[in-house]
């Protein structure tokens, strides 16, 4: 099975490239950051803090988390319900940047993500993908941009989606979720060192793309 590792901090457009470069290609796109959203939203629902870790750890047991792949779209379910909207919001970004620090959280979702890709082409992003998850991945990608971009990016999507929004809060939140994920002790977000960094400041999402797929095609080759 062949495997794209796709990380890198919030907002550098991690999803919508491996989204496309897994259609290009014909793979499974895995977007693990919903995996750690609905643990994050699963915490906040039962009122747990989600800066205590061993509060955090002790409710994991009650956890029924999993992906489900639709027309080539990925859903996250906890238990029957599909919470793949109710985990896009600020609140729950902050909380499952909380609780992805929590070693237990991360090993309770390793397995899934490593069974997805033992059977499937995949590429999958996320954080710790090249450096902890699928360390033999074919391709491993670093992606990033300033955080004046990658906050932008993500106002303008929330404005999108009909949320309210204000840049220098989406801007300060984002610097604090990459100072928190940089800095954890467990799997901290750092570039693999066989992986290949692009920048994707002041790129169209098509050359952004076009970058990548040039990338993937060469290492697969
Ligand atoms: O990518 P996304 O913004 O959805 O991820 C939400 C949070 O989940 C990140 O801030 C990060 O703390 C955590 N995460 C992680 N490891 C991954 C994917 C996401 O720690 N592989």
């Amino acid at each position: 099975m062949n495997a794209i590792a796709i990380d890198g901090p919030g907002g550098a457009g991690k999803s919508t490239m491996a989204r496309a470069l897994a259609k290009q290609l014909g793979y499974v796109y895995v977007d693990t950051g919903a995996l750690y959203r609905a643990i994050g939203l699963y915490m906040r629902r039962l009122g747990i803090p989600t800066t205590d870790f061993d509060a955090v750890a002790g409710n994991l047991i009650g956890v029924k988390v999993r992906l489900a792949f639709r027309n080539g779209e990925q859903r996250v379910f906890l238990g029957e319900e599909d919470v793949s909207d109710a985990i896009r919001t600020q609140d729950i970004s902050i909380a499952a940047s909380n609780v992805s620090a929590v070693p237990q959280v991360r090993a309770f979702l390793f397995d899934l993500q490593r069974d997805l890709a033992k059977t499937n082409h995949v590429v999958m992003d996320g954080r710790d993908i090249g450096t902890v998850v699928l360390p033999h991945a074919q391709v491993k990608i670093f992606l990033t941009a300033s955080p004046e971009e990658r906050a932008r990016r993500r106002y303008e999507e929330l404005l999108e989606k009909g949320m309210e929004a204000d840049y220098e809060q989406v801007l300060a939140e984002l610097k604090q979720r990459d100072y928190d994920d940089s800095h954890r002790a467990v799997a901290p977000l750092v570039p693999a060192d066989d992986s290949i960094l692009v920048d994707s400041t002041g790129l169209t999402r098509e050359e952004a793309l076009q970058r990548l797929l040039k990338t993937v095609q060469e290492k697969l080759s």
